[in-house]
């Protein structure tokens, strides 16, 4: 009976071209490598040049952190055997919090302190349930990640959606909000389309009506502002109001999440959270690891990866821009987008995916993003760049869209 009913499910799926497929990568998360189809064992693995991943600064592979990480294993071992409050909390913890801590001090004045957390997801699932109680309302940008409006839908908090970076409409609704306490919460760099929140309107929002800021820094932190300290210390923000997620799968290149806020809102997500606390802590290792990152990441080589990471998003979009002009009828759109996220608006669902499949016959990797993901109408292909892309493999993106358009 289930069976069935799961089969009929996922032949519906396939049948409306909702059916995803894991592709195996055989090689480290780089713009070029070896990649195949679940269950095609006998074909050799295709070389691609990818445009798909969140390794924005190229951090991933790189030699310092692949040693800290190996390093880190030998000293500590593989698994850190417990949750972080029974046994499993270990030096390498406590020193990447201190790390990290350190690194964004300059955001909060009055004293943060930092908590890990092993993803995103769960960091998210812990702000949302552990600060959501009943006196809390939760106000929520529409396009939000996933994360946050799973952890919104689980809080005991009222829940109000705005739509997308409506300022006005969310004063509106503050106006009106009973609760005693109040967040707003908001993707910092929104991931389908790669524009910013208006960080600096939203937190005078919150100083104006008593409420605070939550930003999920996910795709801003690492790759914006002074010493890649994320999208806030881009538009020059500091502030007790403000409470940032940050994860360390994305420009750190390594896994997992914290977050930095008031010690008093950390010590209560430590003590109540549980998404934090019925899980068990990351390896050890990988805290050793994500520290080399940040020792990289926010120095002088992490400000030389900015700069290419920018380089390139400029000769994209300048590319794009050209193209777009040079065939009015294709339908596709260049939205504004200043970070390494660019989605090159296609609207027509089919039309995106075959793009997508030239694309990938021509030996590129740009994934077609489809309804329920985004509205319906606003199919796309998502580009991601990173500092570890050349100039000549932007050059090949835009020639090969330039043929597959033309057609
Ligand atoms: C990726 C992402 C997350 C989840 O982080 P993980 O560490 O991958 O679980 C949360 N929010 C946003 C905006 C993201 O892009």
């Amino acid at each position: 009976m289930l069976i069935d009913h799961l089969s009929q499910q996922l032949r519906q799926r396939r049948e409306l071209g909702l059916e995803r497929v894991r592709r195996i990568a055989e090689g480290p998360c780089a713009p070029h490598l070896p990649v195949s189809r679940p269950g095609a064992a006998t074909d050799a693995p295709q070389p691609m040049l990818a445009f798909c991943s969140n390794d924005y600064l190229g951090l991933a592979a790189h030699p310092a952190v692949v040693e800290a990480l190996a390093e880190g294993a030998r000293r500590w071992g593989a698994g850190s055997g417990a949750s972080h409050l029974v046994s499993g909390h270990g030096r390498a913890h406590e020193r990447l919090e201190q790390a990290l801590a350190e690194w964004l001090a300059p955001l909060w004045p009055e004293g943060a302190r930092a908590l890990g957390f092993g993803t995103g997801y769960l960091a998210n699932l812990a702000l949302m349930t552990a600060l959501g109680d009943a006196r809390t309302t939760l106000f929520t940008d529409r396009l939000n990640h996933a994360s946050l409006i799973d952890g919104a839908q689980l809080a005991r908090a009222e829940v109000r959606r705005y739509p997308h970076n409506r300022v006005d409409r969310l004063e509106a609704m503050l106006a009106e909000c009973a609760t005693p306490v109040k967040l707003i919460v908001t993707d910092g760099v929104f991931s389908m389309d790669g524009d910013l929140a208006p960080l600096d309107r939203l937190l005078a929002l919150a100083e104006r009506h008593d409420a605070w800021l939550v930003v999920d820094d996910a795709h801003g932190l690492g790759v914006l502002g002074e010493a890649g300290r994320g999208s806030l210390a881009h538009v020059g923000l500091r502030g007790r109001r403000l409470i940032l997620m940050g994860t360390l799968g994305k420009a750190f290149g390594v896994a997992g999440a914290f977050v930095m806020a008031d010690p008093v809102i950390v010590e209560w997500l430590l003590q109540t959270a549980r998404p934090g606390i019925y899980t068990t802590a990351a390896p050890p290792a990988l805290a050793e690891a994500t520290r080399a990152s940040l020792e990289i990441l926010r120095g002088p080589e992490g400000d030389a990866r900015r700069a290419a990471l920018q380089a390139r998003i400029r000769q994209l979009r300048e590319g794009l821009a050209a193209l777009l002009a040079a065939h009015p009828g294709c339908g596709g759109s260049l939205p504004e987008s200043a970070t390494a996220i660019q989605p090159l608006l296609i609207g027509d669902n089919h039309r995106a995916a075959a793009l997508a499949e030239r694309l990938r016959q021509a030996g590129l990797w740009v994934p077609a993003i489809r309804p329920p993901t985004v509205p319906e109408g606003t199919a796309r292909l998502r580009i991601t760049l990173s500092a570890a892309h050349t100039e000549a493999d932007v050059a090949r993106l835009l020639d090969t869209l330039a043929s597959s358009l033309a057609r």
